[in-house]
């Protein structure tokens, strides 16, 4: 599975603190990209899923973060990979979002009418839809763009979500390895997760 970073405790892309796996690979080109820098993916970017689900079980395990977010790129763009990922580390997390650039409408078609049920049994929360500039507004939380629709598939209560929402968009920043990480929705013209050398 090609995945470009992860980190925690992030605050800025949903309820509660949580673990971020930012897949690496996105086929679309919406204008204005809010994650250029995972679009394309490289050899070194392509992780054991195994692996990978075993760091996110000792994360839970060790550090108490139960909450997940997936975002990229385009997670769905890997959806087998994805079902495995999930899958093996539901049982460890309360609450798992995911983004995608495709529609609710178009992933049975896309990822496959029995790949899309196994999935949506496995996700919580569902923010989906291409991001489009021109509908970037400030007081559009969790979303870069007012067309995305945040979904819920599960029959956990959402409350936490529905608070989340009402409140302002939030940005993170970090410090990892000499480059500092920005975090969340960012109004128009910065990025989902942006990071600059120091
Ligand atoms: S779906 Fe997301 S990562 Fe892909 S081009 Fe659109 S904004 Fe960029």
């Amino acid at each position: 599975m090609f995945v470009s970073h992860v980190l925690a405790p992030v605050v800025s892309l949903g309820p509660g603190e949580r673990i971020v796996v930012w897949t690496a690979g996105c086929s679309k080109r919406c204008a204005g990209c809010i994650s250029p820098q995972w679009r394309s993916q490289s050899p070194d970017q392509d992780v054991d899923v195994d692996e990978l689900a075993q760091m996110l079980l000792d994360t839970a395990r060790e550090y108490g973060v139960h909450r997940l977010t997936v975002s990229g790129g385009d997670p769905l763009e890997q959806a087998s990979e994805l079902v495995k990922l999930l899958a093996t580390i539901r049982c460890a997390y309360d609450d798992i979002l995911v983004y995608t650039g495709f529609t609710f409408e178009e992933l049975p078609q896309v990822i496959g009418a029995d790949t899309w049920e196994t999935l949506k049994s496995l996700i919580d929360v569902l923010i989906d839809g291409p991001y489009i500039d021109e509908l970037n507004v400030p007081d559009c939380a969790l979303r870069g763009s007012t067309n995305q629709r945040v979904i819920y598939l599960s029959d956990r209560p959402h409350d936490d979500y529905d608070q989340y929402l009402q409140q302002p968009r939030q940005l993170q920043n970090y410090v990892q390895d000499g480059t500092i990480i920005t975090v969340g929705i960012a109004d128009r013209y910065h990025h989902e997760f942006s990071a600059k050398e120091v």
